[in-house]
């Protein structure tokens, strides 16, 4: 190999509605930090072909665990200015290093003709044994779940737990992150799970409900917390968190993925939609306060349940810091 070159992969998000596509492309380059790069967003649906260039800004790096190293980038126009389709602009000048958040990432792997693994040869059982199952009957996909958590701990992407879930075929993973970056390595940590599993031949499904019936959705769990919830919580601190987002709960739903209302029917550990609500310990309810909070004298954090597993975490991040800052 020529000397002194170094790998980048530069990520970007696409301008596909309602939500964006993962798009990636390597850079080979003698620069020591990887520069601005340009792309075709004539073929992104982020421009026309009379004049389609746009420009990639590289704004986070990782550790490359597959080659080269991992650069998230957010999107200009040609005439650099910030793009229509750049969720991540907004959401850097309202969120800060002070609030966390953590996402449960919920997904299907399937095969290349979208049926859930496991699903192959017909509907499989009820639900009831794939949930943190164990044995080849009751889980599938685990190779691909452990290989895509080793990646994103060599990338430096805070995974703090994967689970098989309630579904066969479902998974999911919890991702803890500050500030921006929060949502910087959630999107990259799903373009790592796109890619582990493509090495399986295997693919991801991030919809909200790909199997209607009697079957578990898919949701993305929005734990957070700022230093005040974490240091210097009360009860009524909580309640009036709670209450502010209940106040905006439309506008919440509206950047909290499409065909949500497919997952929140107000069965399978959902609220309704059309309903806001929120409690200690209630899987049913829009929010839940986490028994971990109250048992630590009100210190903490909140559990939004409303967001889908398809949503762009830089827009549920200024939702929820917009409405409570
Ligand atoms: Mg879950």
């Amino acid at each position: 190999m020529t000397k002194d070159m170094n790998k980048y992969e530069y990520i970007w998000l696409d301008g596909y509605q309602p939500e964006p596509s993962i798009r990636s492309k390597i850079k080979a380059t003698s620069d020591d930090n990887p520069p601005e790069w340009g792309f075709d967003g004539s073929s992104t649906q982020q421009a026309e072909g009379s004049n389609s260039d746009c420009i990639l800004l590289p704004v986070q790096k990782y550790d490359g665990p597959l080659g080269p190293d991992l650069v998230m980038c957010q999107v200009h126009t040609g005439e650099h200015e910030v793009h229509p389709s750049n969720t991540r602009s907004a959401c850097e000048g309202l969120v800060s290093d002070e609030w966390w958040f953590g996402f449960e990432q919920e997904y299907f792997f399937t095969d290349t003709k979208g049926n859930p693994l496991g699903w192959q040869d017909g509907t499989p059982r009820p639900q009831g044994d794939y949930y943190c199952g164990v044995g080849a009957g009751n889980v599938s996909g685990r190779e691909i779940s452990e290989a895509h958590l080793d990646v994103c701990l060599e990338a430096g992407i805070e995974l703090t737990g994967t689970n098989a879930e309630v579904a066969l075929g479902q998974w999911e993973y919890q991702c803890l992150g500050k500030g921006i970056k929060a949502g910087d390595d959630l999107w990259v940590s799903r373009f790592l799970l796109h890619r582990v599993a493509e090495e399986f031949g295997v693919c991801v499904n991030l919809h909200p409900k790909p199997k209607s019936g009697d079957w578990n959705g898919s949701g993305m769990h929005t734990n957070f917390s700022n230093e005040e919830m974490r240091t210097n919580g009360s009860e009524e601190l909580m309640n009036s968190l709670c209450e502010k987002l209940g106040a905006v709960h439309q506008e919440g739903i509206n950047e909290y993925g499409s065909d949500n209302d497919k997952r929140l029917t107000g069965l399978h550990e959902t609220q309704k939609i059309t309903e806001f609500s929120y409690a200690v310990s209630d899987r049913g309810a829009s929010i839940r306060i986490p028994i971990y909070t109250l048992e630590h004298d009100w210190n903490g954090y909140l559990e939004d349940r409303r967001p889908a597993s398809n949503a762009d975490p830089y827009r549920i991040i200024a939702h929820i810091v917009g409405t409570l800052s």
